[in-house]
This record gives structure tokens, C-alpha cells and sequence, in this order.
């Protein structure tokens, strides 16, 4: 049989699969000899098996059993005994951190005897009784459902009774009586006594645990953070140590380094005489954690003791959790600490030049999603004119975000629904504010530090967020703010926030690149840049010599090129050629596509030619020395005509004066109209059918690449037929190309070699991809087209029209055209890479779809031995870093 718990002593940090973050930690913290409350792990397996069957596990009551008589044994109290009570939480703890998102019970094992013998040994009857009413609102809350609000507004009143606003001010009495009101609203709203046996207190909270995976908020969050469904969550069992037994106690939270900036330091907060969630909650004001050196300079100098050996121990910035119980410190909780992306840059550069871990392992700290959050655009300070500064709050999550203030969760969610941009808003955020905090561009509040919940969760989503704005009172009711100057802000007011300084401003202030994106830019050397530049610089530089794939970019003008080029593409992947049939141009393709004689047709088409031939020029040239893939026109022709129905009114209400022009086009886009236009006349198709287009295309191609080697350059052009099916498709259109680029370079006298491949777009062609191989000299994988064609999604509607269901059903994690599908489009994917190098040996295998920019999708084609990616300019360094981080974990799993 499995075995369902584990005492701290036996698991390690590597369990995080089983005993989930915390469970894992703590045991690894137990084995290093620091201070942990002892205490036990029920697994993630007994978690599923909960949620699988609505029952625990067998044998899973037995072992609790004996690790909690093995843990009375310990500690020398037993549970909830009338004289000296232990008291145990019962905390979550998956294998991903999901702050807050799910449940914890602190104080199981008080009842009306317990808190009596609770109150003898400690020597304080108001600290029990407080300790009581904890819990029994915890678990109304928690376990049996009920409103927290409830339990809030009585508190709320026992204090306004008091005259006070403060929970310092209750006393003993107080909470005795609020325990007796708890007691009441249990009863009323969930149509039972509070539970007073304490094992039955312990057993349910372990359910309700197991339960909060399934909450709305952690579904939420994982589908956000892509953390799977199915993991389930480790329940942590911990005897109780106590923040909130005086001024010699406190709790507190602390990082071996400014998870904001990455600086070494002492960070963290502390507040004296509390328990650990009125920190994380930001409901009390706390104070730096470098007071507590005054405070309690014996605890302070052994938690820095204790964060050196972690940051040693783990080779990773920690962050924890700990509570001072007079004068004793003991280690509730730490991990590998979240950080924004500026730190995760930073840190790693940092440890690599400490010598505690390598470059490799320093690459591979950072990730592509964090290097595109560091190419956020930034607030201009030089243009704050027309705008009013409100005031200044902690920086706690970099970036720059504006948007209409909204005080409400729903408010931001239903105004982001209509693309409109917003600032959360609030006093403080809670666990249940999550949805509007996904939906809004920003979140700003007026009370909590940078471990509050805001911030926390703010920074793990990589979305900004400045906290703690002091000066700002928050009326979330009325739906105002009110900054120093009385100056209101209202919902709809835009704002604009600053997560890096912290900076709010009442307007919109304008952006700038960041500067990491100047470097790449190349307007801001490395060694002329800050930390921050110099340590991404450094990173890339490690990240390209480790890379064996290569990266291109998708770009279809100089511009798009030049500036590719600047962020480290090797070339271009995809170079779209149907912009290049609008704007003027469009006259020329209507006159193609509306002509009865070839003649007229020719002529469209020789109009065409040199302009295409300058776009291609200045593509080559900006690419010069470097493979450049141009697709031949790919999208229907009728997208090139005007509107049908707007034609169709045009020529209705001119009635017989219509002209003989809007008739025939009429008449065309009748005849070219589709059902369902993506898998009709276009790609190979449009060549194959509409005679001389491909011809004239290629011929812009061969003429522009013999200019451009004539003036010198060095042109590497590669021709690219979209939406192949079938070799004979390909086998048509490259007679013809080879035809026009023979005759071009008679004409020219210079022969430019072109590369002559296809796209795999399509099932079919992934499945015969041997066959195809014999008439291509590259693949390149269009996996847009390719997903859309293997799933049967309409690529242009699925997305709104139902996914949000789908990710809800966990059918898939995250969308397949964001990240590949490894089982289905990447398994054609594999199919066609395999059986192409069969046919010809060595030839050229990339992916153009959106997926090339993708951290994901760049690892899987790493994996499957592909020759480069491809993907929008500013993707570029994303693939590259991801690129790399391939090489160096397919080594380290090499080595495994
Ligand atoms: C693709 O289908 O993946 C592709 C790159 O082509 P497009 O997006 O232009 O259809
Ligand atoms: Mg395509």
C-alpha cells in the first residue's frame, strides 16, 4: 500500500511531486537542523484520491493515527487536551506555490476545555480565547462554508462596543463572548454545532484542504500560472508555535534578497505580537524587518544566520516565513523565492559570480517569459506634463501600466471583456480579487507591504503593481480615491502606475523602450548599462554559445528586418508577401483578378513586378549575408477586393447608373466568395490557378537578388510555397520557378542560388512528408495553419468563441496556438522532420507559426531536432534565451 504521510523528518526538498512545496521545505529545513515545529505531510496522491473518489484514501486515517501519536510523543501534550493542549494547523501546499489561493486552519484542537488548559499554560486567557475564536472563524470559514463577512462584522461590532478600532483593544471577555457569537453563526448558517472533538476538527480541515483545490481562485490562478489540474495539493500538519503571545513574540517574512531588485540586503517585514497570516494578508501595518535587530537582537542575528545557510543550502535566493514565540524563532515556511524579472537577472548573475552555481545553471534561471517582461516599455519621465503626480508607494511590481481606475474585481473583469484598460484599485487585495487583478493592467493599493498579497501574487503574474500608497484613502463603496491635495480620482479616471519607483500619476503618461531593450537596440552599449543590462547581456551571450538552434525572424519589411537583425536574428524565416498587395497596389490586383484576356492580366502583373522587386531589394539588403525565406502569396485574392456587401449596397442604390467596373467586381466577388475561405483557393492553390502570379513573384525575387549582387551584397534568397498537400502541387510550382530563375539569371547574367521549399501547413503533407522532401529543399513548419488544420479550429474564432470553456474542462493547459501540442501537431511535426531527412539528408527543418517565440514550443523543437525557429522581431531574444536554455537542459538530462 502507498504510504499517505510522511513525518517531516523523512522527506527532502526533491518530494516537492508528493509532498508538495511547503511539505518538502519544511522537511528539508528539519534535516538541516534549523528550527521547524514538528510536524507531518499527508501526500498529493491521498489529495487525488480525495478528489478523485470523494473518500480518503485506505489506511490513510491509520497513518494520521500514528503520526500524530508519534508527534504527542514529541511534543509531550496530546491533541486538544483540557490541561495542556497541542494545537496543530493544518496548512495547503502544492507542488507550485499558489499564494493564498487555498486554505489553512491555524488552532485545531480548541474546544471549551482546551482553551482553558491553553490559557493555564500560557499564562494569558485573553491570548486563548483569541486563539478560539480564530479558529472557529477559520473553520466556518474554510471548512463549513460559511461568509466570512459574518464573522468579520461581529468582530467589527464587539470592537466598536469597546470604542476602539484596533483588535488590541478586546479583552479576554471580549473574545470569550465573540466565541459564543461564532458559535451562533455556525449554527445558524451551517445547520451544525461546531465541531469540538478535536481529531474530527483535525480530519475535516484536512478535507477542506483537499477541497480548496477545486476553489474557483485556484482554478483560476493555475490556469493562469499553467500549473496542471491535476496535481493536487499536500496537506501540511504542524504543531502550533504562537506569534501572538506578547511583545517578545511576532511573526514575520523575510528574503535573502530584495525580490524586487535583486539587491542583497535584509527584506522582509515584521509584525510583533501576531500570528503569520496577518502579514501575508497586509492587514496590519508591519515594519522592516531590520528592526527587528532592535527588537529582538538574538532571534534577528540567528534568522540571518539561518537565511546564509538557505541561500548556501538552496543556491537560490529563499524566501520564509517565521514566528517568534518568546523569544524562541521557529521556521514555518520557506522556498525558492518568487522574483520579479529584473531580480531573476540580477540574482543569477550574482550567484554565478559567487561561485555557487555555473553560467549553464545561471541560464537557466531565467526565462524568456521574464526577458519579455523586461522589454515592457517604461514611463518617459521627461514628458510628465498634462499629468498630476498623486503620490509614491512601493514599488512592488515593475512595469508601467495605465488604465481607468476600477475598485472592483467584477468591474475590471466586465471593462477588460470590452478591451478597456484598467487599475485595480483597493485598500488591500484578497484571495478573491485574483480575477480582476488577471484582468486589469495594473493593481494599486493603499495598505500592505511588498509581501502583502498584492504584491505577491502581482509579481508572480509578472503584472504591476505599486502597494502600500499610504497617503491614499481608499473609498472601494463610493468608488473614489482621495490623494494629498484633496484631489479625487473616480472609476473611470485614468491612472497611470509605476511598479518600478512606485510613482502614481493621475492621466496617462506616455512610454519608452526599456533600456533592456535599447541595448538590444544597440543604442545603449552593455558595459555602459546597469546591473540589470549588464547581467542580461551577459546571460544572452551564454544562452547564443550554448544554442544549437538558430533563430529568424518573421519580417516583411526592411524595417521589420533591420531591427531583427539588431535583436540577434540569423535570418529570416517567413517574410509574408501579401502586405505588398494593398494599399495602392490593390488597383493592380483587382485589374489581375477582374481580367477576360491574358493580355490584361500580363500587363497587372508587369505593373507588379518592380514594385515588388524594391521590396524585396530593401529586405535583402537589411539581410545581407543571411538567409532570408520568402512565402509566395498565401491568402485568398478576394480578401484583396472590397466588401460584399458594402459593394453589393453600392451598386444597389446606384441602379442603372452603376458603373460596368463595380458590376464586374460585383460579379467577381460573387464568384470568388467562400464558405470557408481558409481551406479554400489559396496557398499553392492561387499559383497553381491564377497564372503568372507565383512566375512574377519569383521573378522579383531572382531580379532583386541579382541588383543586390551586383551593388555588392551577398543575397540569400529562399522561396517558400505555402499550404502544400501534395508533391505534385510542389512538383508544379517549382518547374516554373526553376524556369523563371534560369531565364533571370540569362537575362541578368548573375546567378543567385535560391533554395526552393515548402511549408508544412497541413496533415497531409506532414504525413507524406518523404514524398514532398523530394521536391523541397527546406521545411518550414507553419504550425498556425498546421493546428488550425489538425484540431478542425477556425483559427480566427475559436479562441473567443470557446476556449475559456475548454481551458475551464482542462482539455488543454493553454491554447495550442500559443503553445504547441506536442501529442498531436507535434507528432506530425515529428513525423514530417523524420521522414523528410529520410528522403534528403540535410535538409533544412524551421517553424514559422507563431509558436517560434513561444518558450515552450522553442524547447520542443530543440528536442525534435529542428535547424532554427522564427518569430516576430521582438521575440527574437525570447527565442534565443529559450534556445539556449534547450541546449543546456537536453546536456544536464544527458547527464542525469
Ligand atoms: C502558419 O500557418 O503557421 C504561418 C506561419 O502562416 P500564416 O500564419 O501566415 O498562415
Ligand atoms: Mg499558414
Amino acid at each position: 500500500m502507498p504510504k499517505f504521510v510522511y513525518d517531516f523528518t523523512e522527506g527532502n526538498k526533491d518530494l516537492k511531486d508528493l509532498l508538495g512545496g511547503k511539505g518538502a521545505n519544511l522537511a528539508e529545513m528539519t534535516n538541516l537542523g534549523l528550527p521547524v515545529p514538528p510536524g507531518f505531510t499527508i501526500t498529493t496522491e491521498a489529495c487525488r484520491h480525495y478528489l478523485e473518489h470523494g473518500t480518503v484514501p485506505e489506511g490513510l486515517t491509520a497513518e494520521v493515527d500514528a503520526h500524530l501519536a508519534a508527534l504527542e510523543t514529541a511534543m509531550g501534550k496530546r491533541l486538544g487536551d483540557p490541561t495542556d493542549p497541542l494545537l496543530v494547523s493544518v496548512r495547503s501546499g502544492a507542488k507550485f506555490s499558489m499564494p493564498g489561493m487555498m486554505e489553512t486552519v491555524l488552532n485545531i484542537g480548541l474546544n471549551d476545555e482546551s482553551v482553558a488548559g491553553l490559557a493555564a499554560q500560557a499564562g494569558d486567557e485573553r491570548f486563548a480565547w483569541d486563539s478560539y475564536r480564530r479558529l472557529i472563524q477559520m473553520f466556518g470559514k474554510t471548512v463549513l462554508d460559511i461568509e466570512g463577512e459574518l464573522f468579520e462584522d461581529a468582530l467589527e461590532a464587539a470592537k466598536r462596543d469597546r470604542g476602539s478600532d484596533d483588535d488590541g483593544d478586546l479583552t479576554a471577555d471580549d473574545f470569550r463572548a465573540l466565541v459564543a457569537t461564532f458559535k451562533g453563526i455556525v449554527r445558524d448558517h451551517a445547520g451544525r454545532e461546531f465541531p469540538a472533538e478535536p481529531r474530527e476538527q483535525m480530519d475535516l480541515a484536512v478535507k477542506a484542504v483537499f477541497d480548496s483545490w477545486n476553489a474557483d481562485r485556484a482554478i483560476l490562478y493555475r490556469r493562469q500560472e499553467r500549473i496542471p489540474v491535476d496535481l493536487g495539493t499536500a496537506v501540511n500538519i504542524c504543531s502550533m508555535v504562537f506569534g501572538n503571545l506578547g511583545q517578545d513574540s511576532g511573526t514575520g517574512v523575510a528574503f535573502t534578497r530584495d525580490p524586487a531588485s535583486g539587491q542583497q540586503g535584509i527584506y522582509g517585514d515584521y509584525l510583533q505580537n501576531a500570528q503569520g497570516e496577518d502579514v501575508v494578508a497586509g492587514i496590519r501595518n508591519v515594519v522592516p524587518l531590520t528592526e527587528l535587530e532592535r527588537i529582538d537582537k538574538a532571534s534577528y542575528d540567528e534568522l540571518l544566520q539561518i537565511m546564509e545557510t538557505l541561500e548556501n543550502h538552496y543556491r537560490d535566493m529563499c524566501d520564509i516565513e517565521f514566528t517568534i514565540e518568546r523569544g524562541k524563532l521557529w521556521m514555518l515556511q520557506t522556498r525558492v523565492g518568487k522574483r520579479t524579472a529584473a531580480a531573476a537577472f540580477r540574482i543569477a548573475c550574482q550567484l554565478w559570480d559567487q561561485g555557487l552555481i555555473t553560467a549553464d545553471e545561471a541560464t537557466d534561471r531565467v526565462t524568456g517569459d521574464q526577458l519579455a517582461q523586461l522589454m515592457f516599455p517604461r514611463f518617459d519621465a521627461d514628458r510628465l506634463d498634462g499629468v498630476t503626480r498623486l503620490t509614491k508607494g512601493m514599488n512592488a511590481s515593475p512595469g508601467a501600466a495605465v488604465g481607468k481606475a476600477v475598485f472592483t474585481s467584477e468591474k475590471a473583469v466586465a471593462l477588460a471583456a470590452e478591451g478597456v484598460d484598467t487599475i485595480l484599485v483597493r485598500r488591500e487585495t484578497n484571495p478573491d480579487d485574483l480575477a480582476g487583478m488577471v484582468a486589469a493592467q495594473g493593481v494599486l493599493t493603499s495598505r500592505g507591504g511588498k509581501t502583502s498579497h498584492a504584491a505577491v501574487v502581482a509579481r508572480g503574474m509578472g503584472k504591476t503593481c505599486v502597494c502600500g500608497a499610504e497617503e491614499l484613502e481608499v473609498d472601494v463603496k463610493g468608488g473614489t480615491f482621495i490623494a494629498p491635495g484633496d484631489v479625487v480620482v473616480r472609476e473611470g479616471d485614468v491612472v497611470s502606475i509605476d511598479g518600478s519607483t512606485g510613482e502614481v500619476y493621475l492621466g496617462e503618461v506616455p512610454v519608452k523602450h526599456s533600456p533592456v531593450v535599447q541595448y538590444f537596440e544597440g543604442e545603449l552599449r552593455a558595459s555602459d548599462g546597469d546591473e540589470l543590462v549588464q547581467s542580461v547581456h551577459r546571460l544572452m551571450k551564454h544562452a547564443d554559445d550554448a544554442a544549437r538552434l538558430a533563430v529568424r525572424a518573421n519580417a516583411d519589411t526592411p524595417e521589420d528586418a533591420a531591427r531583427a537583425r539588431r535583436f540577434g536574428a540569423q535570418g529570416i524565416g517567413l517574410c509574408r508577401t501579401e502586405h505588398m498587395f494593398l494599399g495602392d497596389r490593390r488597383q493592380l490586383v483587382e485589374q489581375l483578378i477582374l481580367a477576360e484576356e491574358p493580355g490584361d492580366r500580363e500587363a497587372a502583373l508587369a505593373e507588379l513586378e518592380p514594385l515588388q522587386r524594391a521590396d524585396f531589394t530593401g529586405i535583402f539588403e537589411a539581410m545581407d549575408g543571411l538567409p532570408v525565406t520568402i512565402r509566395l502569396i498565401d491568402p485568398p485574392l478576394h480578401e484583396f477586393l472590397p466588401d460584399l456587401t458594402e459593394l453589393s449596397v453600392k451598386v444597389a442604390l446606384a441602379g442603372d447608373a452603376a458603373s460596368p467596373q463595380d458590376r464586374r467586381l460585383l460579379e467577381a466577388v460573387h464568384r470568388l466568395h467562400e464558405q470557408n475561405p481558409m481551406l479554400g483557393l489559396r496557398g499553392v492553390r492561387l499559383g497553381l490557378v491564377i497564372s503568372g502570379l507565383f512566375a512574377m513573384q519569383v521573378r522579383a525575387i531572382a531580379e532583386a537578388a541579382a541588383d543586390r549582387k551586383k551593388a555588392g551584397g551577398d543575397p540569400r534568397p529562399e522561396i517558400m510555397i505555402p499550404l502544400v498537400g501534395a508533391v505534385q502541387e510542389l512538383e508544379a510550382v517549382r518547374e516554373e520557378a526553376e524556369r523563371v530563375l534560369a531565364e533571370v539569371a540569362a537575362e541578368t547574367g548573375v546567378n543567385v542560388p535560391a533554395l526552393i521549399g515548402t511549408m508544412i501547413e497541413l496533415p497531409r503533407a506532414a504525413l507524406t512528408a518523404g514524398q514532398i522532401a523530394e521536391a523541397a529543399e527546406f521545411f518550414s513548419f507553419g504550425t498556425n495553419d498546421l493546428t488550425q488544420t489538425t484540431w478542425g479550429f477556425s483559427r480566427d474564432d475559436v479562441e473567443a468563441a470557446f476556449f475559456s470553456r475548454y481551458l475551464d474542462l482542462g482539455i488543454f493547459g493553454v491554447s495550442p496556438f500559443e503553445t504547441l501540442d506536442r501529442d498531436g501537431v507535434g507528432r506530425l511535426v515529428r513525423i514530417a522532420a523524420e521522414e523528410g531527412r529520410k528522403a534528403r539528408p540535410g535538409i533544412k527543418l524551421g517553424i514559422c507559426g507563431e509558436h517560434g517565440g513561444d518558450p515552450d514550443s522553442v524547447h520542443f523543437c530543440h528536442e525534435t531536432g529542428l535547424d532554427y525557429v522564427s518569430c516576430s522581431p521582438f521575440r527574437v531574444p525570447v527565442a534565443r534565451l529559450e534556445a539556449g536554455r534547450a541546449a543546456i537542459e537536453a546536456v544536464a538530462s544527458d547527464h542525469r
